[in-house]
């Protein structure tokens, strides 16, 4: 039984090594994935700013075409204001004018707000311009140094994929069987016993299957968490 629990700890291994190279994997593509959204943010508020300033923009506009209205009635308020003639034209075309000035100041101030506006969005777009060209700057050589990277991971990949079956294969079929079962369950299936205590789960060996597991006669499951329990003599050899 003792090729039987190497082959175990052999086959553990490889899936450790699998493992890892899965988690590399994922750990490329989150990277990429977190600066494409970073990207992503950046360009959508760019495009929100410009939608603002075309809309700042339409509204200042149309304020300072009232306002050249606004100064042709003025005058013409002020030739009829002249002509008055009596108290209460005057009156009238007083208050006329009144009013214009008023819209005038309103509009004026409005005109005043939006070109302020204007130009603090103008300096908020080169602001992230400049980010949003560096970070897809980075973006691009990000993707590139990743493809490299995935390529030489996931050829590896193969490699151990392949070793890892042949090993697979030095396993008894039923052993392979629930190998696979705890594996798919546990994400690993094969624990340490270190003084009586199952270094996967941590929990207590009874002593007389610690013993049984000691004597390595049969492959043994860990009654708590069903990994396959290698004695000492197996994970270190040279002692
Ligand atoms: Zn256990």
């Amino acid at each position: 039984m003792r090729e039987q629990l190497l082959a175990l700890d052999e086959l553990a291994k490889a899936d450790l090594a699998q493992r890892q190279i899965d988690v590399e994997l994922a750990e490329i593509e989150s990277g990429l994935s977190a600066l494409r959204e970073a990207v992503n943010r950046i360009g959508s508020i760019l495009a929100q700013e410009r939608r603002d300033i075309e809309a700042a923009e339409r509204l200042r506009a149309s304020h300072l075409a009232d306002l050249e209205g606004i100064a042709e009635k003025s005058q013409r308020s002020s030739k009829l204001r002249d002509g008055a003639r009596n108290a209460r034209e005057l009156e009238a075309t007083q208050r006329a004018l009144e009013e214009l000035k008023r819209q005038k100041e309103e509009r004026t101030a409005e005109a005043a707000r939006l070109e302020a506006q204007i130009t603090d969005t103008r300096t908020q777009i080169a602001r992230h311009e400049t980010e949003f060209a560096a970070l897809n700057d980075e973006l691009k050589a990000e993707t590139a140094q990743s493809a490299e990277r995935s390529a030489a991971l996931q050829e590896s990949r193969k490699e151990s994929q392949a070793a890892r079956n042949k090993l697979s294969l030095a396993v008894a079929a039923d052993l392979r069987g629930k190998y696979e079962m705890v594996f798919r369950r546990r994400g690993s299936a094969v624990a340490e016993v270190q003084q009586g205590i199952c270094r996967a789960c941590n929990m207590g060996i009874p002593p007389q299957l610690y013993n049984q597991v000691l004597g390595a006669e049969r492959v043994y499951q860990c009654p708590s968490c069903q990994r396959f329990l290698l004695p000492p003599s197996i994970t270190q050899p040279s002692r």
